[in-house]
């Protein structure tokens, strides 16, 4: 079996990050002319909150357990 693209029901493109994942770090509206920081590492972009780096929207009922906690990431 095929797996069958659905882009529709449920599945949505995150309006926040535009389903790309990521956006654009608090650090880059400082305009300090420095870009980054502790959240994004320097790469000025950070894991959209509202999809958890997903980038489809989430649905209603996931939206129940809110957890602040990220989990930490590898890597640099
Ligand atoms: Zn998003
Ligand atoms: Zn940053």
């Amino acid at each position: 079996m095929q797996s069958r693209e659905d882009s529709s029901d449920g599945m949505r493109e995150c309006p926040t990050c535009g389903g790309s994942g990521t956006v654009e770090c608090v650090c880059t509206r400082w305009r300090d002319g420095d870009v980054g920081c502790g959240i994004c590492g320097g790469s000025g972009r950070m894991t959209c909150q509202s999809c958890k780096g997903g980038g489809t929207g989430v649905p209603i009922a996931a939206r129940m357990y809110i957890q602040r906690d990220q989990p930490k990431r590898g890597g640099q």
